[in-house]
This record gives C-alpha cells, sequence and structure tokens, in this order.
C-alpha cells in the first residue's frame, strides 16, 4: 500500500476567490512502471472486486490528512471519489461514521462524489447508503454530470447537494456555443434545486469569467491548479 497516495487538486469558490475546498485523486507511483493514473487501474480494480479495498483506504487516508491539516489550523473540505461496487455495501455509512469519530474529523468536512451509473446498478441498496451516509453529516456530489444516463427524475430522487458538470462541456467554452447553452441551464436548474454547481476542467481564463458570470459556484481545473501533492497543496 505504500505505493499508493493521494493527490489534492483545489477547487475554486468564484465569487470569494479562495480555495477552502479540493478533490482527493488517488494516485499510484509504481516501482519500476512510474505513474500510474487511475484512469488505468480504477477499472482494473472494480472489474477484479478490489474496489472495496481501495476506497476504504482513500477514506482512511483522507481522514489521516484532515486531522493533520486541523492540527496546524487549516480546515478544508475534501471530496472523494466512489465507486458502484462502494454504493451495494450497505455498511459503508457505518464504518465511515466510526472514522470520522477515530479520527475527530466532523462530517462536513467530507464529499463523497458519486456517479448516475452507479445509483443506477442497485438503486434500492444504493439510495439507502446515500441516505446513510447524509444521515452523518457527509455531503454528497454528483460527478460527471452531463455523461451517460442523466436523468432529472434520478436527480431529484438522489440526496445530493453539489452537482459537477462534466470536464467535456467546460474545455470549450465560449459566449456563443453549444455548451455553453447547457452549462447556463445547468447552473439554472441545479440552483433552483439548491445545488451547488461545480464546473470541472477549466484550463482557460476565458471559461472561468464566463463561469463567474453565470454564477456557477466553484471551479475546479488546471487553469487553477493541477493536483498537488499534500504538501505543495
Ligand atoms: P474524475 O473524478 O472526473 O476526476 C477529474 C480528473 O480530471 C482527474 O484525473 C484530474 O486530474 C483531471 N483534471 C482536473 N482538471 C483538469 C483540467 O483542467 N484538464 C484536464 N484535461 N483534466 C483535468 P485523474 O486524477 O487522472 O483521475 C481520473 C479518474 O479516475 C477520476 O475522474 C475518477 O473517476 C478516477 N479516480 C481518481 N481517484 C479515484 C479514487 O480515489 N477512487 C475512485 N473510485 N476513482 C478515482
Ligand atoms: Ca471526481
Ligand atoms: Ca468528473
Amino acid at each position: 500500500k505504500a505505493e499508493l497516495l493521494l493527490h489534492y487538486q483545489p477547487k475554486l469558490d468564484i465569487a470569494a476567490g479562495q480555495v477552502r475546498q479540493a478533490e482527493a485523486l488517488l494516485r499510484w507511483q509504481h516501482p519500476t512502471l512510474g505513474m500510474v493514473s487511475p484512469g488505468e487501474f480504477i477499472p482494473l480494480a472494480e472489474r477484479t472486486g478490489s474496489i472495496q479495498l481501495l476506497t476504504a483506504w482513500v477514506i482512511e487516508e483522507v481522514l489521516r490528512q484532515l486531522r493533520e491539516w486541523a492540527g496546524r489550523g487549516l480546515r478544508v473540505q475534501v471530496s472523494l471519489n466512489i465507486s458502484t461496487d462502494d454504493l451495494i455495501d450497505p455498511q459503508l455509512p457505518a464504518r465511515v461514521s466510526k472514522l470520522l469519530a477515530e479520527y475527530q474529523v466532523p462530517a462536513e468536512q467530507l464529499i463523497f462524489e458519486i456517479t448516475e451509473s452507479g445509483v443506477m446498478l442497485n438503486p434500492e441498496v444504493a439510495l439507502q447508503v446515500l441516505h446513510g451516509l447524509r444521515a452523518c453529516g457527509i455531503s454528497l456530489s454528483v460527478d460527471d454530470f452531463g455523461t451517460g444516463y442523466s436523468s432529472l427524475a434520478q436527480l431529484k430522487r438522489m440526496p445530493v447537494q453539489e452537482l459537477k458538470i462534466d470536464q467535456s462541456f467546460i474545455r470549450d467554452l465560449d459566449d456563443a456555443s453549444e455548451d455553453s447553452v447547457i452549462v447556463r441551464s445547468t447552473i439554472e436548474m441545479s440552483h433552483s434545486l439548491g445545488l451547488k454547481v461545480v464546473a470541472e476542467g477549466v484550463e482557460f481564463e476565458r471559461s472561468l469569467q464566463l463561469l463567474g458570470r453565470w454564477q456557477c459556484d466553484t471551479a475546479q481545473g488546471y487553469l487553477i491548479s493541477r493536483p498537488l501533492n499534500a504538501m505543495a497543496f
């Protein structure tokens, strides 16, 4: 497990111009292959049934880091990624709750990012797990929104507080493009549903300006910062 580490990508509060949040992203430093991208090993872990072990490690490592930062007076809210298979485990809320107490981290400092397809595999159990996590005080976010089978009916049933617009809509954001219509209406819809909106994959100043004008809450992307190791963050 010593080869695993987390990087933290800043999430910018656009209106305040401040970073108080980050997304934890898993990294695998392989002794001979070098840095292996999660895009390669996460799907493998999912196929071989070992993703729950990885997720358990990520949750505990985030809590350890939050505890360490708290000791230095830093209060950061961290998002982490949860897989489909994690959502079919009815024990997840109880396990996380125990760890929160152990590390003395307020549940409000955690956001779990889920995908809609992850919920659709087994909606009964997944919704039960999500409500359990909410009951602990953990926030929930819908990742990669706009890809796959996004459905408003499904969104309404999920106890989520945040929605992340997929990078594919953000990359070439421009006043007159089709993407801009999608992004603007997603922001409006989310706000009417009481959700915060994060734009992912913000690479250009111009996109950030447009997002600010459209009252998007949060921006994440290389323009603000690449994912960083904990020390650099
Ligand atoms: P994701 O959750 O959608 O994470 C965002 C990905 O976009 C990250 O890639 C991040 O480095 C990258 N990114 C951020 N800003 C920009 C930008 O401005 N431009 C571009 N081109 N890319 C940007 P990363 O770290 O390689 O992770 C890939 C995927 O692997 C993640 O997508 C997520 O689905 C998965 N993943 C990462 N860490 C974990 C984990 O701890 N658990 C699980 N289950 N999945 C993870
Ligand atoms: Ca994510
Ligand atoms: Ca995403």
